[in-house]
Parts: structure tokens; C-alpha cells; sequence
């Protein structure tokens, strides 16, 4: 009955429903985004508490099974089912707060929608596979700590708040899930996310070398000299005769004592601070 094909695992356990609902915190004049209520087992919950949700589903009998599960009733005219995929969608609509229990197969581009999504939001909790769990609050040492916890800690303050046996499923899904709350920083960090994101996947392509072996990558500098170049022309600024962009990075890297720093150990602070350094520079990663 069931398509696990998309993600179709349905908690069957109210205790964690109900806890999942309780550490949102949601307020009778919440607008609440749910992803992929399936039978509506949360988003009954979540109708009781919240001033209006809004859920979008991809499955037709699923949204077909929970409109006729609030149909007549009190809860009716709080809920708004929108069929479809919800990353086909340019723009989430408005919400406070966003609870579900995702697809997995959605975690990554979801997170990453949320991510830049505007304006800010209270909070999420929301329910992943537990390894896409950890690298979310995974720091700066950890096995798991890779560029998506860097991006996420970048935007949010994520906080581990529970594990989800896969028994409390239906089907049960082959993992163990676990629930994480991400709480957007206010202010949003002022960087350019392309930016960010240039310098950051650089760095994580061998998280243990040092900063200075992960510069001295040919096609790293080849890609650094050809946005020199293209930021001196728009300055109108000449590019000195013996310029050659391996020393000059590397100079950049001792210069701000990064060289024998390695990724694996620093944290957003630190690539803020290393970014900072390449672009004041004239070192661009977009
Ligand atoms: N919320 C329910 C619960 O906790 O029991 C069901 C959760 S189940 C893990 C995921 C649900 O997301 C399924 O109902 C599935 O049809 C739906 N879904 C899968 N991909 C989706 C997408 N791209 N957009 C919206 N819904 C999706």
C-alpha cells in the first residue's frame, strides 16, 4: 500500500508524533509548513495547535486519504493541501514553523531550500535518516563533519533532539532516523553564498590535507588566476608582469597563519575568516 519508492514511511508511534509537535513549540497564531503529511497522523496535530498549515504532498491518494480525513470536521478549513512535489515549487509559501517527517530522498535539496529560504522562520524539526542527522551537527573533529554541516551551521543553529528506531515505521525503513531542530542565525550572515560555497568545496575535497596542499591543486589555481584575472579586469587593475597565483595564494594562506591548518578542524568562524582573507585580496571562488 505503500511506495517507499518515495519515501512512504509512516510513523506509527503517536509518542513521537506528539513529541516531534511538542519540541516545535507551536503557537495558536503559527502558520506551519508541513512536508509530506502522508495519512495525516502529524498534521492532525499540528491543526490543533497552529492558527492555518499548509502541506504539500506528492502523492494523490495520500492527499486524497488526509482531506477526507479532516473533511466536515473543525480542523477543515486550518488545512491547505497543495499536490505536488514540494522542490518543484520556486518558493515555499510563509511560514513560522516547518515540521515533517521528510522523505529521505529529499533531505539534501530540502535542507538547501530551506537554507535560503526568506523571510527567516522560527525553527524546523524535522526527521532524517540519522547519518544525514549527524553530518547536520556534526563539528569541527568529527568523523561526519563535512560541507553540508558547514553550510548548515552557516545559516542555522542546528540541535540534535532525538533517535527514531526504525520500528516506529510503517514500513520500517532499512535506518535508523533521528530528529534534528535548526533554528535560522538573525541576522543572516552577510557573505555571498556563491562565495562560501566556491571556498568551501575547495576545501573539503581532501578534508585532512593542510590548507596549503589543498591550494597547490593545479585545477584549483588554474580556476583562482582565471577569477584574478577577471576581478583586475572589472578594477581596471593591471596584473604585475611576474604575477603567478601559486605563490600569491599560498603567501595569502601564511601570511594569515591558515598553511598547515586542515578542514577537518575549523569551523564556520574560521571560513569566514580565510574567506575574508582571499577576497580582500582579490581572490574569488565564484
Ligand atoms: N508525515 C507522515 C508520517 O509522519 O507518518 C508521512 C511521512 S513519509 C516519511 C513521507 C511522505 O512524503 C509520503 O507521504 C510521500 O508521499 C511524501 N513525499 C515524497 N516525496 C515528496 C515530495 N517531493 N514533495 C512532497 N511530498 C513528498
Amino acid at each position: 500500500r505503500f511506495n517507499t519508492g518515495i519515501g512512504q514511511h509512516i510513523l506509527k508511534n503517536p509518542l513521537i508524533v506528539l513529541s516531534m509537535v511538542e519540541k516545535s513549540a507551536i503557537k495558536p497564531t503559527d502558520e506551519v509548513l508541513e512536508v509530506g503529511p502522508g495519512t495525516g497522523n502529524m498534521t492532525i496535530k499540528l491543526l490543533e495547535k497552529a492558527k492555518h498549515v499548509t502541506a504539500f504532498e506528492v502523492d494523490p491518494r495520500m492527499a486524497a486519504e488526509l482531506e477526507k480525513r479532516v473533511l466536515g470536521g473543525p480542523l477543515n478549513h486550518k488545512l491547505k493541501i497543495i499536490r505536488g512535489d514540494v522542490l518543484k515549487v520556486d518558493e515555499l509559501p510563509y511560514f513560522d514553523v516547518c515540521v515533517a517527517n521528510l522523505p529521505y530522498q529529499i533531505s539534501s535539496p530540502f535542507i538547501n531550500k530551506l537554507l535560503i529560504h526568506k523571510p527567516l522562520y522560527r525553527c524546523a524539526v524535522l526527521m532524517f535518516q540519522q547519518e544525514f542527522a549527524q553530518r547536520l551537527v556534526a563539528k569541527p573533529g568529527d568523523k561526519l563533519y563535512c560541507r553540508l554541516s558547514l553550510n548548515v551551521q552557516l545559516y542555522t543553529k542546528v540541535d540534535m533532539l532525538m533517535k527514531v528506531g526504525k520500528n516506529n515505521f510503517r514500513p520500517p525503513p532499512k535506518v535508523e532516523s533521528s530528529v534534528v531542530r535548526i533554528e535560522p542565525r538573525f541576522p543572516r550572515p552577510a557573505v555571498c553564498f556563491q562565495e562560501w560555497d566556491g571556498l568551501v568545496r575547495i576545501c573539503f575535497s581532501r578534508k585532512n590535507k593542510t590548507l596549503s596542499a589543498e591550494f597547490r591543486q593545479s585545477n584549483v589555481l588554474e580556476m583562482l588566476n582565471k577569477n584574478y584575472a577577471t576581478f583586475c579586469h572589472l578594477q581596471n587593475k593591471p596584473i604585475p608582469e611576474n604575477f603567478v597565483i601559486k605563490d600569491y595564494v599560498n603567501d595569502i594562506l601564511t601570511k594569515n597563519e591558515f598553511s598547515n591548518k586542515r578542514s577537518r578542524t575549523m569551523d564556520v568562524d574560521d571560513f569566514l575568516r580565510l574567506l575574508h582573507c582571499f577576497n580582500s585580496a582579490g581572490i574569488h571562488f565564484s
